[in-house]
């Protein structure tokens, strides 16, 4: 097994127990991704040099005995986390010049744990899409089939991973974008909690939905990265002074008498028939543990869509407003005054989704319209979120389809963004009520990974990936690796 093939665990385990060094498995990453990876796209900057510094230190570390059980083991971040003295673009001409002065607060957290960060991955520009086909950087390729996108945002992230050009990778989840890519590329990602993992240092696209987490081959893996990744952080004010359970040790829990709520509205129109074959022998293998079913009702389901595109471009149209070319970011060419300036920078810096959601939030936010659209979102989110409540009143976890279909062509619906925003359909709730959601791979559709959602109550991160770890110590799809990247 060439050293790329392993999970997190594996390499943590044959770490710590001297069969590798982490600068040999991180020498091997780096020729991988540029190599049988570079193709993909997956990556917008790789960080050799500094890569095989950080993998020095930590053999330096562990020499010392003072090693954590990830000291060594590499990953990528998404470039939506600032890297200090690293350029963090967000997948925009905008931000395309840009070095942040200072680190997020999930890359301070991987790196005292001594992970090593081999580069930053691609994504949609400002975290804005569902395809990786808003990019500046041009679209990342799905590793089990080319033709296909590998959803996003975090869809080099997901990539990566997949092809084994990283262990993990980091996400971010506004409204589906570590669960959509992570199915549509056949691993595992967890979005968690709203305010378990700090927003410091992520550059943020809409602040009450955007939420950190970890994208890896498995369960395990994803709680390994957690416990690293969470905690409380007091420059976000939205972090939740809570303590981090040990998750990599609570994965022993039986599933026996467990209570899964299966929501009707997320089996009907628009699911496709592949797709919820899969998803209904994922059901049968999770009876088999011995896990008790419930038919639910989600019944505002089908306002989530709505709901969630004046919510989030309303939040992006004042997050964005910074971006002006003047403090820092693209400029345009020889501005004629400040209005130009204003106007040219914002115009060539960025691009035509971003400029789209700018505008719907902009006109959402007006005076005339605020009471109609936001407040009436507003109102629509507080019903999806009780509707989940009632439902965790009678179940412990929600399990579903993860996207309605597998991977589509890259150009496929990329000038169609209703079809497009309809690829979040059974994500996008979770974030609206601020939830823990996870997918991980259940089985194949024509060829492309079908990825199965299980969603937990708030904080229940440790029950979610417990259920997660057990459906993949009975199962291979998590095992899986796409042809040519085998
Ligand atoms: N696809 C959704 C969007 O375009 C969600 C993106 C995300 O989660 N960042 O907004």
């Amino acid at each position: 097994m060439s050293d790329t093939s392993k999970t997190v665990a594996e390499l943590a385990a044959g770490l710590a127990a001297g069969t590798f060094s982490s600068e040999e498995i991180t020498r091997a990453y780096l020729e991988r991704i540029q190599g049988a990876g570079a193709d993909l796209n997956a990556f917008i900057t790789v960080t050799g040099d500094r890569a095989l510094e950080a993998a020095r230190a930590a053999d330096d570390r562990r020499r010392s005995g003072d090693a954590g059980p990830l000291t060594g083991v590499p990953l990528a971040h998404k470039d939506i986390f600032c890297t200090r003295d690293v350029r963090t673009s967000c997948g925009s001409r905008m931000l395309d010049n840009f070095t942040a002065p200072y680190d997020a607060h999930v890359v301070e957290r991987c790196q005292q744990a001594g992970m090593v960060c081999l580069g930053k991955t691609n994504m949609d520009e400002f975290a804005m899409g569902s395809s990786n086909e808003t990019s500046y950087y041009g679209p990342v390729k799905n590793p089990w089939d080319t033709d296909a996108v590998p959803g996003g945002s975090s869809g080099g992230s997901a990539a990566a991973v997949a092809a084994r050009l990283a262990p993990a990778a980091t996400g971010t989840d506004t409204g589906g974008s570590i669960r959509q890519p992570a199915a549509l590329c056949g691993i595992t990602g967890l979005k968690p909690t709203y305010g378990r993992v700090s927003r410091y240092g992520m550059i943020a696209f809409a602040s009450s939905l955007d939420q950190g987490g970890p994208m890896a081959r498995t369960a395990e893996d994803c709680a390994l990265l957690l416990e690293a990744m969470a905690g409380f952080d007091e420059r976000d004010s939205t972090s939740v002074d809570r303590a981090v359970p040990r998750y990599s040790q609570e994965l022993t829990g039986s599933l026996q008498g467990l209570r899964v709520g299966l929501p009707k509205e997320y089996f009907g129109d628009g699911l496709d028939p592949e797709v919820a074959r899969v998803i209904d022998a994922a059901i049968g293998e999770y009876r088999e543990l011995g896990v008790e079913f419930r038919e639910i009702s989600l019944a505002n389901t089908e306002l989530a869509v709505p709901a969630y595109y004046v919510i989030a471009p309303a939040e992006c149209s004042s997050n964005l407003s910074r971006f002006d070319g003047v403090r820092f970011g693209y400029r345009c060419e020889s501005p004629r005054d400040l209005e130009d300036l204003y106007k040219r920078s914002r115009g060539e810096g960025f691009g035509a989704e971003v400029k789209r959601r700018i505008m719907v939030g902009t006109y959402a936010l007006s005076a005339g319209y605020f009471d109609a659209y936001y407040r009436k979102a507003q109102q629509m989110r507080r019903l999806i979120k009780n509707d989940f409540m009632a439902a965790f009143e009678d179940v412990d976890l929600i399990l579903g389809p993860t996207s309605p279909t597998p991977a589509f062509n890259i150009g496929e619906r990329a000038d169609d963004p209703v079809k497009m925003y309809l690829s979040d359909l059974y994500t996008i709730a979770v974030n609206l009520a601020g939830l823990p959601g996870i997918s991980l791979p259940a089985g194949f559709a024509g060829g492309r990974p079908v990825g199965l959602q299980l969603i937990g109550n708030y904080f229940d991160e440790g029950r979610l990936l417990n259920a997660a770890h057990r459906y993949q110590q009975v199962t291979d799809w998590h095992t899986r690796a796409p042809g040519a990247f085998a």
